[in-house]
């Protein structure tokens, strides 16, 4: 759906920019999209934040080892800072900060930072998407370089604006929050427990180091 949306929207960008002749919208697109399928693809195969658990070791050697909240029941490893375990994927992730089901996977240690290039470069798209069909909205058809029915770039500048407000703002607030987390070294799900922490009075406080 995700995907089908973003095909959609980057068709009607092109028939508008190729209508109106913006070239150089039409490169800029053509570069957003080219980075951002490399920047996706690594995070859905990244699976280098999981913590691998030793096959040699047993759950029993760690727990006389360890104290039991240190470990991973389910994953028999020994819980890093700020890992935690993710129950869709079934593993513990190193430095963990979300799972996205857009990428369908954990966003940990190694694939956060491509994490945020691909929020940039998705409020980049919305952002141009935004500028394209506002350009083309003072258009009027005699001035089109390529005829292509009214019907067909009305629906588009309509689309286009709906979409680039919408995502826009939602992909705003996603950057605003993951700028946060870069700036104060934390996760969002530190975050969240932080702010659950100062809304739910004293008594969490001992476990918000937890995890
Ligand atoms: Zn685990
Ligand atoms: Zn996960």
């Amino acid at each position: 759906m995700y995907l089908v949306l973003f095909v959609v929207t980057l068709a009607m960008n092109v028939t508008l920019a190729l209508a109106d002749h913006k070239l150089i919208t039409l490169g800029f697109i053509a570069l957003i999209w080219t980075l951002d399928i490399i920047v996706f693809t690594t995070i859905w195969c990244s699976k280098a934040s999981f913590i691998e658990r030793d096959p040699e070791v047993s759950l029993i050697s760690l727990m006389e080892t360890f104290e039991a909240e240190s470990l991973c029941p389910f994953c028999r490893v020994i819980r890093l800072p700020q890992s935690r375990h993710c129950n869709i994927c079934n593993q513990c992730v190193e430095r963990y900060d979300h799972h996205c089901p857009w990428v369908n996977n954990c966003i940990g240690r190694t694939n956060h930072a491509n994490f945020y290039i691909h929020l940039l470069l998705v409020l980049a798209y919305c952002i141009t998407s935004l500028i394209n069909a506002s350009v083309s909205l003072f258009k009027t058809s005699e001035e089109l370089v390529i005829k292509v029915p009214t019907s067909l770039i009305t629906t588009s500048i309509v689309t286009l604006l709906a979409f680039g407000l919408f995502f826009g703002m939602l992909i705003s607030v996603l950057v605003v929050n993951q700028t946060q987390n870069l700036m104060q070294g934390m996760t969002s799900t530190e975050r969240t427990r932080r702010a659950r922490t100062l809304t739910g009075g004293s008594e969490f406080n001992q476990s918000e180091t937890a995890n």
